[in-house]
């Protein structure tokens, strides 16, 4: 299993990362992708990476955090370029409506995630998408953020982190080429509509991602989720699709393993 989306850089895990890393390689994960959400975090993210052979980084700036950093994509090339070998993705960036009320908010979001794709595109690599819509319309976030892929010159690959939308959404983020990630929110009760998504998206678009320390899948819901947990979420995959585990764990692997282009040396 491979855990495409974790925080294992987050403060709450400032004593114990290193713990947690070696429970989750014991319990059958190959490789965990920690994803940076501003520039510090970024480092850590490849700190982290440096230290255990079998981790991998993002960098980018979450649209939740671009008020309390000025986006400066050179710094980030630099980061890239300091260890390409481990920076294997842009991200995670994205629009996130959810606790803003103005328009401005949201075109600032708009042009620097657009920052993103160019240097998705510099750097020749996947980007990591966050999206979450408003409370009044979960949708919007996504349209826009389909918009804008759908407008832009270059489209990379790259996955959708933490998908919660419709199948309809879903298809259009297909048709752009791009994974679906799924999380721990597929494992809880009132999932239903999601569970038709991953029902009827091909395993071979999709990846499974914990979000650690967020959004812990049953049976542990509410506490402190780590990328050991990953195997919850390939085991809700392989209920719904009525697959063997063994073949879920694969594929997944296997498509995480193409879009990020992680070394097939290291027993993954
Ligand atoms: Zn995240």
């Amino acid at each position: 299993m491979i855990d495409t989306h974790s925080h294992l850089n987050f403060k709450v895990f400032d004593n114990n990362y290193k713990e947690v890393i070696k429970r989750s390689f014991d319990n059958g994960v190959k490789a965990i992708i920690n994803i940076g959400t501003d520039l510090k975090s970024s480092e850590k993210v490849l700190a982290i990476a440096n230290e255990f052979q079998n981790c991998y980084a993002a960098v980018g700036l979450h649209p939740t955090d671009i008020e309390k950093e000025n986006f400066d994509p050179k710094k980030y090339i630099d980061l890239v370029n300091s260890n390409p070998d481990k920076i294997k993705a842009i991200g995670e960036t994205g629009l996130d409506y959810y606790h803003i009320t103005n328009n401005a908010e949201r075109e600032k979001q708009k042009e620097i995630f657009k920052k993103h794709l160019e240097l998705a595109q510099k750097l020749n690599l996947p980007i990591i998408l966050h999206c979450r819509g408003s409370k009044e319309n979960p949708k919007d976030a996504y349209l826009d953020l389909l918009s804008i892929i759908s407008a832009s010159p270059f489209i990379p690959q790259g996955v959708i982190h933490c998908f919660t939308s419709d199948l309809e959404i879903a298809q259009k983020f297909l048709d752009l080429g791009f994974y679906l990630g799924f999380t721990g929110v597929i494992t809880f009760r009132n999932a239903s509509a999601l569970l038709e998504v991953v029902k009827n998206v091909d395993l071979k678009r999709i990846l499974i991602e914990t979000d650690s320390p967020f959004l812990a899948p049953e049976p542990h819901r509410g506490e402190q989720n780590e990328p050991s947990y990953v195997r919850f979420v390939a085991e809700k995959i392989a209920e719904i699709k009525e697959l063997p585990l063994k073949e879920v764990i694969e594929i997944t692997s296997q498509n995480a393993i193409k879009l990020f282009n992680l070394p097939r040396t290291q027993n993954l």
